[in-house]
């Protein structure tokens, strides 16, 4: 666990200031807003569309992609490609960047959590790659910590592996054995009883691999490189979250023989498990363009930026009678980044968190914001900077109403 920050006290910009002159700093790390389409396929079809004051979500179509992301999107789509020649070179590249032996690009974090341990189980030969899940013999073992069991680990279980739950170092020390296949570390776990280093060395002892699921940890940009100095053999993030490549789209990089194996049980190779989980060339582009502008962004800026939308979004909120605003830091590893807490006294402003988060979702246009029991959660780091006002407005109109 990290910090939390509460930063409070803000001061309160003039009510009047317009977002205009910041815009530009806004737009830096944010996609522009669109011009009016001229096809407006939202509306072709009757689909909502929405503004998310929240954090990424898969239901929520994950980011919005980078205008970055989208011009390597574009700008390859009219050629075709060999998908193991643009994966040996993707994966390359990647892996340079991110001071690795190796690397690919997955349909997401989940897919990598099962293709690392189809790899841990089956290697390179092409039988057992053929076979998985139903592979004869004693079923592979991968070792978790009891608090590190999460709804991702069915990717573990697709394989046909089996997890062993451990807590402490004597007990992952002696679960392993001749069915051991890997060891997995779910590294935004609220709790472990087994260090990162720990887990690392008594894996290494007895030549397990071990894979780290970093999803949605990023912010800080350093948590790409962290994970392998500790000595990982593995380690995912989703392409979809903060790094804001295609949603379909995730990393898996590390040791060299781990990432072949890996590779073989994927597509393009018509048979293996992994083949349903298909990385075309849009998400392979489009990820290598993602972590490009995502490693060679000012981030000390972005985060200033982020700051600044807390701040401005918190003074137009005050302007309403008790209502208190706070910029709160997420202490993650997941979603670490600021949001701005807001609360009120409900014997003056008679509305509850749960009501307001409804009347965002239900109102036009759409906005998903989180409620608690005491306070409303205006997530800012997804807003396009021409919603930043909206949201404010919104927000402010529904209390307001509520005096
Ligand atoms: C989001 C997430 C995943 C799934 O990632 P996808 O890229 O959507 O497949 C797996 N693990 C954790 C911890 C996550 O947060």
């Amino acid at each position: 666990m990290k910090r939390r920050e509460i930063l409070k006290g803000l001061a309160l910009l003039p009510l009047t200031s317009s977002l205009a002159s910041k815009a530009s700093a806004f737009a830096a790390t944010t996609p522009t807003p669109p011009k009016p389409p001229a096809r407006d396929l939202f509306k072709e079809l009757g689909v909502t569309p929405v503004i998310n004051a929240s954090v990424t979500m898969t239901f929520l179509s994950g980011s919005l992609m980078l205008p970055e992301v989208l011009e390597a999107i574009n700008s390859t789509s009219h050629d075709f490609a060999n998908m193991y020649e643009l994966q040996d070179k993707v994966g390359g590249k990647i892996a340079e960047m991110l001071q690795v032996e190796s690397a690919m690009v997955t349909s997401g974090a989940s897919c990598a959590i099962l293709l690392s341990t189809a790899a841990a189980i089956t290697g390179t030969d092409h039988e057992k790659i053929r076979l998985l899940p139903n592979l004869p013999g004693p079923q592979p073992e991968v070792i978790m910590q009891k608090t590190h069991r999460y709804l991702f680990d069915q990717a573990v279980t697709t394989t046909g592996a089996k997890i062993i739950e451990v807590e402490g170092n004597d007990e992952m020390e002696k679960a392993i054995n001749e069915r051991t296949v890997m060891a997995l570390f779910f590294n935004a776990a609220g709790k472990s009883s087994i260090t990162h280093e720990d887990f690392v060395a008594i894996a290494k002892k007895h030549n397990i691999p071990t894979l780290l699921d970093a999803a949605a940890d990023v912010p800080p940009v350093e948590n790409l490189f962290k994970f392998q100095k500790i000595g990982f053999d593995l380690v995912t993030f989703s392409g979809g979250k903060m790094i804001r490549g295609p949603q379909s789209a995730g990393l898996l990089f590390g040791r060299k023989d781990l990432i072949t194996a890996a590779r073989l049980n994927h597509s393009p190779n018509e048979a293996p498990i992994g083949r349903p989980m298909k990385v075309n060339k849009e998400e392979m582009f489009g990820m290598y363009a993602a972590l490009k502008a995502y490693l060679d962004r000012d981030h000390k800026k972005e985060w200033q930026d982020w700051l600044d939308r807390t701040k401005h979004i918190g003074s137009q909120l005050e302007t309403v009678q008790s209502v208190k605003t706070e910029t709160v830091v997420d202490p993650g590893p997941a979603n670490a980044f600021p949001s701005l807490k807001v609360t009120w006294d409900e014997s003056k402003v008679k509305i509850k968190p749960e009501e307001v988060v409804t009347a965002l979702k239900t109102g036009t246009p759409s906005i998903v914001a989180n409620g608690g029991k005491d306070h409303l959660t205006v997530g800012v780091v997804l807003l396009r900077p021409d919603q930043i006002d909206i949201v404010a407005g919104r927000v402010r109109s529904i209390l307001q109403g509520a005096v």
